[in-house]
């Protein structure tokens, strides 16, 4: 059985096809500028082999049109034809209620539409993407794995934020949590590395969307995104954890109604408010290298507020095994790493610094005297999804 994962952005698309008998990826690619006046960038690899075209892409159906096109080529490709694909499976947000894996239908979509306010960067994208390519593909399967689903497993006095009860009752306003997908990934193989079922770990997924999460035996028991991917850590552009009420001061001094403030916390907040300089952390980096205190302090606050996390998840967990990174950030920025580490001994945590600046690929980088193991470990999303979509389709 073959499975095609979609990561789909408002102008992009990404994806992985997988063969499910052997869980191998087959092929992986991506096509950006999608609707947009300039030509897209269509790459694709099959093996070793690589491709890249360009052309104009108006909308997602085309985009996966061309992606197939590409994974059907009579010389290079890995399929035969699109009906070899049994289901394309999405890293799906929220859809509130409607979570867990589900087949993409108008129920789900008009869920997901209906809380497009929650989730303002990823639901629009994918509803219109999801209805064109049902469109245009009505024999093809398509299944949405939601995020929030891995943490219905966390305790309700970890999950109900104290306002009045009713919101909660009424409104489904909790904590649903979001990356569900990686955070599951990195349970099931650090359950594999350190050899122990039960494990207690801490998660910290660190790339353009941020969140911690702390799991015993593989079940998500807290995390730090809350009712919204806007919550938690401070995301690229996104604000992280924040103080609701000051949003009337700001109202009141800057004239702005309260959608245009959230709309400014959700596009201009974050690393890139913060560090006044890109939303970027490799960008930030090098301009706090360079001596500019503003990129400084946003390398400060996000690596604190890390670290604030830990320690609230050391508590929930009352002590871990395992402490790990993943995602752009986590696994590539050694800096971040020993900044979220530093002074952290009283916890049983202690980097290994050679190991930290050296090691690229999944591995242990804490020093021999660390209670807890730090491992880098390479997050899997889609595979995750995949296993999800081949298990429903099978069904
Ligand atoms: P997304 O959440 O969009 O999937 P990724 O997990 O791919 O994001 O992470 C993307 C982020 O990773 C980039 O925005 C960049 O800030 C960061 N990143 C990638 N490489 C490095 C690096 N070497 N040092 C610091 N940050 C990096």
């Amino acid at each position: 059985m073959k499975i095609l994962v979609a990561n789909l952005g408002s102008t992009s698309f990404k994806y992985r096809l997988f063969d499910m008998e052997t869980e191998q990826q087959l092929a992986r690619g991506g096509i950006d500028r999608i609707g947009e006046d300039a030509e897209s960038n269509c790459v694709v690899e099959i093996g070793s082999h690589a491709a890249k075209e360009t052309k104009h892409i108006p909308d997602h159906a085309a985009a996966v049109q061309m992606c197939l096109d590409q994974l059907m080529h009579s010389d290079t490709g890995c399929l035969n034809s699109v009906d070899e694909v049994a289901a394309i499976g999405f890293k799906a947000v929220f859809a509130g209620k409607l979570s867990g894996i589900k087949i993409v239908n108008e129920e789900l979509l008009q869920a997901m539409e209906n809380l497009a306010d929650v989730a303002p960067a990823h639901n629009p994208p994918y509803v219109r993407a999801m209805r064109q390519l049902q469109a245009s593909f009505p024999k093809i399967p398509l299944v949405a794995a939601l995020e929030t689903a891995f943490h219905e497993t966390i305790p309700e006095k970890y999950r109900t934020y104290s306002v009045p009860y009713q919101w909660t009752q009424q409104y489904e306003v909790l904590r649903w949590g979001f990356h569900g997908a990686s955070h599951r990934f990195i349970g099931t193989r650090m359950a594999e590395l350190l050899g122990k079922e039960d494990a207690k770990v801490i998660s910290c997924h660190l790339g353009g969307s941020s969140s911690i999460c702390a799991m015993l035996g593989g079940l998500s028991q807290s995390t730090s995104m809350g009712m919204t991917p806007q919550s938690g850590l401070p995301q690229n552009n996104r604000v992280g954890d924040f103080d609701p009420f000051a949003l009337r001061l700001v109202k009141r001094l800057s004239g702005k109604d309260y959608d245009e403030l959230l709309d400014e916390l959700s596009t201009q907040g974050g690393l890139l408010g913060l560090s006044g300089v890109s939303n970027d952390c490799r960008d930030i980096e090098i301009a706090a290298a360079n001596g500019n205190e503003q990129a400084q302090l946003a390398v400060d606050v996000y690596a604190a507020d890390i670290k604030k996390y830990i320690g609230q998840y050391l508590a929930v967990l009352n002590g871990a095994d395992a402490l790990v990174f993943t995602g752009g950030i986590g696994e590539n920025s050694d800096t971040i790493r020993s900044k979220v580490c530093e002074d952290m001994t009283f916890a049983g945590i202690e980097l290994d610094s050679d190991k930290n600046s050296s090691t690229r690929e999944e591995g242990k980088i804490s020093a021999d005297n660390s209670k807890l193991q730090i491992w880098i470990v390479p997050t899997n999303e889609e595979l995750v999804v995949a296993r999800q979509t081949a298990k429903l389709v099978q069904n």
